[in-house]
């Protein structure tokens, strides 16, 4: 007898692996390729968390209340509005599973956080990827006017992975205004810390002048260094709205470790924002090293740099790989660009030196 996985047979599985800690000449792996923070969660995030797993024994607490209340304290929104998730990840897949049925289209720039895509294929729905500008920033025009009447979820992503690109005030105001209201708009803020200290604009009180269907997600994986802990959170446009995705979330998915992490994190805002300062400084750094050699970064914030190799450069991903440092690469229009996430200070001088021994060497 077969199982029923009809839907899902057609899904590419690459497991994701751990790269190995150290190579064996003994050299330290860099694992600059999952736009993870260099710096571990703080003492005090870590003291929670401690406590928190005294009480093991016990479920946490369901509807997060604790963490709801802290992230209604610090954005204003009610917490009526808000819902959390393992990871942003599990948020992404709750707005898919309550807005898409199979038939329908999935509307997403391309090149994307490829899990939008695949969250298309197993709701049984059509994506559709509408390409970037050639420098990087999402195409809003073009979005718009690939919508037809059986779009019913739309991905948008500021700064935008994996170009780092951000999504302009008049950008979001120009979405907000014209995606018609059968269209949900999914904002995906993973990288919202570092749009904002590099000056990209507060998209939350923009989407809240929309009309039609909204939510935004965020993630403590990336700014506040806890992406093994799993904890995301999210702003619906009405109430109704967050609690279609409290619903359909799966029960517990956030452990008390999760949940305490989280609490604690957000007690000490300006730990995490002077590692998001730190992190933007090593960017700036990496780009102004690698100009000169012909290497063009792509605009944007993030805790990564995209860029365009010189012509004629060998595989450099594969090139760093040999040496012990793990980055990726993503096709943007005719090209094939780099996309190295911000290590700390001695990540970025390998890197740099890699990329520059590299990058004429013959193929
Ligand atoms: N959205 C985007 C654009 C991402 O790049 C990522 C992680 N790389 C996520 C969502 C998911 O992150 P997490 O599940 O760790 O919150």
């Amino acid at each position: 007898m077969s199982v029923p996985v009809d839907r899902v047979s057609a899904l590419s599985f690459h497991p994701l692996y751990e790269p190995p800690e150290i190579l064996a000449d003994g050299s330290k792996v860099r694992r600059l390729n999952l736009n993870e923070s260099p710096f571990p969660p703080s003492p005090a995030v870590i003291a929670a968390m401690t406590r928190a797993a005294a009480l093991g024994n016990r479920y946490p607490d369901g509807e997060a209340r604790a963490l709801i209340e802290a992230l209604a304290a610090g954005s204003g929104i009610p917490p009526e509005r808000i819902f959390v998730g393992a990871g942003s990840n599990e948020l992404l897949a709750a707005s898919a599973e309550i807005s898409l049925d199979p038939g329908d289209q999935m509307l997403a720039p391309l090149p994307a956080f490829p899990t939008y895509a695949k969250l298309a294929r197993l709701r049984g729905a059509e994506f559709v990827g509408v390409p970037l500008h050639g420098d990087g920033r999402i195409d809003v025009p073009a979005m718009l006017a690939a919508v037809t009447p059986r779009t019913r979820l739309a991905f948008f992503s500021s700064p935008h992975n994996p170009t780092g690109g951000i999504m302009t005030a008049e950008d979001i105001l120009r979405l907000v205004q014209e995606l018609p209201e059968h269209v949900m708009l999914h904002f995906d803020e993973a990288y919202y810390e570092f749009g904002r200290a590099a000056g990209a604009p507060d998209a939350l009180p923009i989407l809240s002048t929309r009309k039609g269907p909204w939510i935004s997600t965020r993630t403590f994986s990336k700014a506040y260094g806890m992406a093994g802990v799993r904890v995301g959170y999210g702003f619906a446009g009405t109430p109704e709205l967050a609690l279609a995705i409290r619903k359909v979330r799966p029960n517990f998915s956030l452990s008390r470790m999760a949940l305490a992490g989280g609490v604690a994190a957000l007690a000490e805002p300006g730990a995490s924002a002077a590692l998001v300062a730190l992190i933007l400084k090593e960017r700036d750094r990496m780009a102004a090293q690698l100009r000169p050699a012909g290497f063009t970064p792509l605009p944007g914030a993030a805790n990564f740099l995209a860029l365009l190799p010189p012509p004629g450069s060998p595989n450099l991903v594969d090139r760093l790989r040999d040496a012990g440092i793990y980055i990726t690469d993503f096709v943007l229009g005719e090209t094939r660009a780099l996309r190295i996430t911000i290590g700390d200070a001695e990540d970025t001088n390998a890197v740099v030196s890699a990329l520059l021994e590299n990058a004429d060497a013959p193929r």
